[in-house]
């Protein structure tokens, strides 16, 4: 692959996660199965914290309105002793994850646990081996680095925070997920340009999802797709339409020789 240059207006680097700075398998093979394995450990040991009761909670509440879904699994009343509730949780939170929901309950005790997780060291968020040495490089290059990803701000700085390579948050300037709007629609690029307050020709994106760089182009955001060991495989045409990068390293400074 050719070495991009990094266009000369560019003063952002705009950031993916799965696929582009971390391995896309990261969240499917670590992430969820940690849930799946852990979780009835999990409310078994904060049973008696008000946050572990207020997930349990949130699962009740949407299982209540799963009632009429295939296969659904309910979640015993809080009238019921405990041991009985949280094997109801597990096999609620398991079959949400069967079906790969997104429920708010879902992600909330997710984002629990994964936060206990880190925390303790049981899991740390994994980056490509070229993905530090570039920041670090990028930064001293006065480049603001962002994230923009579908998982949670909070997701993203745990990942960033407890990763393989330490704590890599003071790297970033910011951190933006789909509350600032869909990743493939452009409108969310326009405005990430006006949080950061640059416009849209200051931004670079890297991203492995050639929707979401259509999107971003179309704001007028410069893109590269980073090319990954399981990466979904992209056409010829889409080769042809962008820069492709398989390495951050392959991005040249304006001012490197
Ligand atoms: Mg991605």
């Amino acid at each position: 692959m050719e070495p991009l240059p990094v266009p000369a207006s560019v003063t952002a680097v705009l950031l993916d996660i799965e696929g582009t700075t971390t391995p896309i398998t990261f969240v499917k093979d670590i992430l969820f199965p940690y849930i799946q394995d852990h979780v009835e450990e999990y409310l078994q040991k904060h049973w008696p914290e008000e946050e572990c009761q207020e997930d349990v909670r949130q699962l009740r509440l949407q299982a209540e309105k799963d009632s009429g879904v295939k296969g659904f699994v309910p979640v015993p009343s809080s009238a019921k002793p405990p041991a009985e509730i949280i094997k109801g949780a597990v096999d609620n939170v398991l079959w949400q994850m069967s079906l790969d929901r997104k429920t708010t309950a879902l992600k909330q005790l997710q984002g629990h646990m994964w936060r206990s997780a880190y925390a303790t060291g049981k899991v740390k968020g994994e980056v490509y081996d070229d993905v530090v040495p570039a920041l670090k490089k990028w930064k001293e290059a006065n480049l603001k680095l962002y994230i923009f990803s579908s998982g949670s701000v909070e997701a993203q700085k745990l990942l960033f925070g407890y990763s393989i390579e330490g704590d890599l948050l003071e790297l970033l300037h910011g951190h933006f997920d789909t509350s600032v709007g869909s990743k493939v629609e452009s409108a969310s690029y326009r405005r990430i340009a006006e949080q950061i307050g640059c416009s849209a020709e200051n931004i670079l994106f890297l991203t492995d999802i050639t929707d979401e760089a259509e999107a971003a182009r179309e704001a007028g955001v410069h893109v590269a797709i980073a090319v990954r060991p399981g990466n979904a495989a992209l056409t010829d045409e889409e080769k042809s339409k962008y820069h492709l990068i398989s390495s951050f390293h392959q991005l040249r400074l304006p001012s490197t020789p």
